[in-house]
């Protein structure tokens, strides 16, 4: 493992179905179907597609939530399936995760201080009930809520301000790497760049390497170094955001840009336009998973399976057998980088949701 990896994921399958012995009839789910990728100190991983590409499940495995059915994951050079006793527990603070609804992923009994403070008891026995009690506010302040928030209860708070909660849980035990699982898609879509702009700003103050699944293209350049885009339990294209966006190679992932909204108006460049719903894990096409949607499609395209492989200029990985000859459809390049501002990506991000402008941190305007 290289030394500025913190996270790998190695030929990585997880199907459902298969471990229910004689007494299983459903069919087998290939939820992930040979997944590799590697996650860099610091740096913040996106992984995207749409609902039922795997990438949630995948997420699990890399937090050990799931058991792989082959492959291997390394976390700061162990093997995640083997860590047992201790060591888990030392990689339970090391990793954490932030959950898609951050209502239901919060006990409704407990109050702020209480769900804050619980991963403190786990994993950070020895400090004082008053020292918890000032790491607790700490953690409040971190990310953008009040002190006085600590003694109330989860109902009592909007949507994004219970996923700041969500997000001090995490960062309370001190975690190395976090991993979110459609951490803004239940939220309103100012407080979504909220929340956001929030991670990026940890991430950067903290040196976290955050680890995003999302479905949603136009939030993940907002914060994403790196982007991984899934098809169907396997990675289609991956490499630096800005390459990916500026210079898609893979039909799936033209579709998806062309999917995002733009001051520009509607895409009209209809090669970058796909039909048709995804087919069933259960049931995955052959050859290339993405023909059966793909205008590009040809013959080879049914019997033979395109591998990840570095494109000829060398910028990203792609796995489609025409991806160099394929024309490059007409996409609009108005969405805002990550080198920008937290503020300026913020207000380039809601202008091109909802085209509005607001100012950063603003989460006392939470609905
Ligand atoms: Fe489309 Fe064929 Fe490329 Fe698959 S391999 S994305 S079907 S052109």
């Amino acid at each position: 493992m290289k030394q500025d990896v913190i996270l790998e994921a190695i030929d990585v399958v997880k199907y459902f179905g298969t471990d229910a012995g004689w007494m299983s009839r459903g069919p087998v789910i290939q939820a992930v179907a040979g997944v590799s990728l590697e996650v860099r100190r610091g740096e913040t991983f996106a992984i995207v597609g749409e609902s039922g590409c795997g990438k949630s499940t995948l997420a699990r495995v890399l937090m050990r939530l799931l058991t792989p059915t082959s492959g291997d994951v390394l976390f700061d050079g162990r093997q995640v399936s083997a860590i047992q006793g201790a060591e888990l527990r030392t990689l339970r603070r090391d990793m954490q995760f932030i959950f898609q609804d951050p209502f239901s992923s919060l006990n409704p009994r407990m109050t702020v201080a209480r769900l804050v403070a619980e991963p403190l008891e786990i994993h950070a026995p020895e400090l004082s009930v008053q020292e918890r009690r000032d790491r607790v506010a700490q953690l409040l302040r971190q990310v953008g809520l009040r002190a006085e928030h600590a003694d109330r209860y989860p109902h009592e708070f909007s949507g994004g301000q219970r996923q700041r909660i969500g997000i001090a849980r995490a960062l309370a035990s001190g975690p190395k790497l976090i991993i979110g699982d459609e951490p803004v898609s239940a939220l309103d879509v100012s407080v979504q760049a909220q929340v956001i702009n929030l991670l990026g700003d940890l991430s950067r103050d903290l040196g976290l390497t955050l680890v995003i699944i999302a479905h949603d293209l136009g939030v993940i350049r907002h914060m994403s170094d790196r982007v991984a885009v899934m098809y169907l339990g396997r990675i289609v294209e991956i490499g630096a955001t800005e390459q990916v966006f500026t210079d898609p190679k893979h039909p799936y992932t033209q579709a998806l840009l062309a999917a995002i909204p733009s001051m520009d108006g509607p895409v009209t460049d209809h090669s970058a336009t796909v039909h048709g719903e995804m087919p069933s894990p259960s049931d995955p096409p052959p050859g290339c998973r993405f023909h059966t949607r793909c205008p590009h499609a040809q013959d080879l395209c049914k019997t033979k399976t395109p591998q990840l492989a570095a494109a000829q200029d060398g910028s990203h990985q792609v796995a489609c057998h025409f991806a160099e000859t394929l024309q490059r459809p007409h996409l609009p390049q108005t969405a805002p980088r990550k080198s920008k501002t937290a503020e300026a990506r913020f207000a380039l991000y809601r202008a091109a949701t909802e085209g509005g402008t607001v100012t950063h941190k603003t989460h006392q305007d939470d609905p």
